[in-house]
């Protein structure tokens, strides 16, 4: 009965939605803080972005994709896909064919981002709809010869609230209207990598400034009357670990400079070979206990990192809080980009809007399944990804879905309905078997007469 008032009332939402999404298209703002590691929620207090959950919905962590750098995470986010995938394979890139270099400071060759559509081009491709970005990485980049009609070109000196200002004004006064917008902003991984996760102080006093900035954000979106319809997800492309001058992985032990190229250094080294391949890897084999080593072909499946020509003929991952380096002293305190099964780097994902629930918790979701719910509450049809729309079922209001708890509670209400019923059927038919008081059988005066006449 209940599952049959639910299937009906979630029938009557989802008509209703469904009619009002003419006069009213769905919208979008996904917004970024780089670098907010999941379990910082709960070591210290945010008390603007507790009300946000209050209101929406939190999944605890977010198991992003290796390597957890942020170039290629937060293009995971956009397009659901894995690095290998989508090409966008470490924050530092070369390109053996077309000898062509990718770093934070050049990455502005479409050649890097084509292998794969951001979800702000495929909804800038249905009619009557813009897109919006401040500063999502790869937003200022013409992607199969399309940028959002809105865009601000990379500045880490731009303020928050200039972001702010533009999105909110895109999001207000655009013809075809915004329906997609995204937000970056730099904290708190710059302050992560500066102090490292274990400097609490230092922590607590930027999280606080992201957390008034979440209030910022909000404040704002009420004051301009945009809360109630937008749709809001607050997120990130990975966590941070602690470092330390104690576990460093010096490369120039095992072997000659001369030897290798090297495209990226740490905590994933990239490693181009310049002579035999196989003598290299002899050589990194044995550096250093601390650091994995593998030829391309042998990378673990389970990283789906493997079938991209970007990807190196050698990867070196050091293990967590380990810092590959080239004869130097310790570069930064916190570091990211390692192993993304370590809990230290994921992210969490919070979301508010009439698309989502009201105060509900999931444990956990891919980054890559945000590609798809995405698609699903702009109505955009999702290109191939390696996402599970059916993941993020739970977090939305026109979603039929059943988590464990509930399911545990439904099955267990199921038998005590099924022990009550049986117990009341076994007490009637014991009511009603009840031998009458005992009376002398009376031999009526036909009983004897023959059946057979
Ligand atoms: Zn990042």
């Amino acid at each position: 009965m209940k599952l049959l008032v639910i299937l009906l009332f979630s029938g009557l939402t989802t008509g209703c939605r469904g009619n009002s999404s003419h006069s009213l298209p769905p919208k979008l703002l996904l917004v970024s803080f780089d670098g907010f590691r999941a379990d910082y929620l709960q070591n210290y207090e945010f008390p603007h972005l507790q009300n946000f959950i209050k209101e929406g919905v939190l999944v605890e962590h977010v198991k992003n994709v290796f390597i957890t750098k942020t170039f290629p995470n937060h293009y995971s986010i956009v397009t659901g896909l894995y690095e290998e995938s989508h090409g966008i394979v470490a924050n530092s890139m070369y390109d053996v064919i077309t000898q062509k270099h990718f770093s934070d400071f050049d990455d502005k060759d479409p050649f890097w981002w084509n292998e794969a559509v951001p979800i702000w081009v495929t909804n800038q491709l249905q009619e009557n709809r813009s897109s919006a970005a401040a500063m999502w990485p790869g937003t200022d980049v013409p992607i199969h010869n399309t940028t959002p009609s809105y865009f601000m070109n990379y500045s880490s000196s731009v303020s928050f609230e200039e972001r702010l200002n533009n999105i909110t004004m895109w999001l207000m006064n655009s013809n075809p209207p915004v329906t997609f917008a995204t937000l970056y902003w730099e904290e708190p991984d710059a302050s992560g990598h500066k102090y490292g996760p274990e400097d609490k102080e230092n922590m607590y006093r930027v999280l606080k400034e992201v957390d008034n900035l979440i209030g910022e954000l909000v404040h704002k979106l009420k004051v301009l009357g945009l809360w109630e319809n937008l749709n809001v997800i607050i997120t990130s492309d990975h966590g941070m670990t602690q470092c330390s001058k104690d576990r460093l992985i010096n490369l120039d032990l095992c072997i000659d400079r001369s030897s290798y190229t090297l495209i990226d250094l740490t905590p994933v080294a990239a490693i181009l070979p310049k002579i035999n391949t196989t003598e290299v890897y002899n050589k990194l084999k044995v550096c250093n206990p601390h650091m994995n080593v593998y030829l391309k072909e042998d990378i673990p499946a389970r990283f789906h990192y493997q079938h991209n020509d970007r990807i190196q003929p050698i990867i070196l991952v050091a293990d967590e809080g380990w810092t590959i380096v080239l004869n130097k002293s310790l570069p930064k305190l916190g570091d990211h980009g390692y192993d993304n099964s370590l809990s230290s780097m994921h992210p969490f994902l919070a979301a508010h809007g009439p698309a989502f629930h009201k105060g509900y918790k999931h444990s956990t979701i891919n980054s890559v399944d945000i590609y798809p719910m995405m698609c699903h509450i702009l109505g955009l049809q999702p290109h191939s990804n390696n996402g599970t729309f059916g993941h993020t079922k739970c977090l939305l209001v026109d979603q039929w879905c059943i988590n464990l708890p509930e399911a545990i509670g439904i099955v267990i209400g199921a038998l005590l309905v099924l022990t009550t019923l049986t117990c009341l059927i076994i007490i009637m038919q014991n009511r009603l078997s009840v031998p009458r008081p005992f009376s002398r059988l009376q031999l009526q005066e036909d009983d004897d007469d023959p059946l057979i006449e």
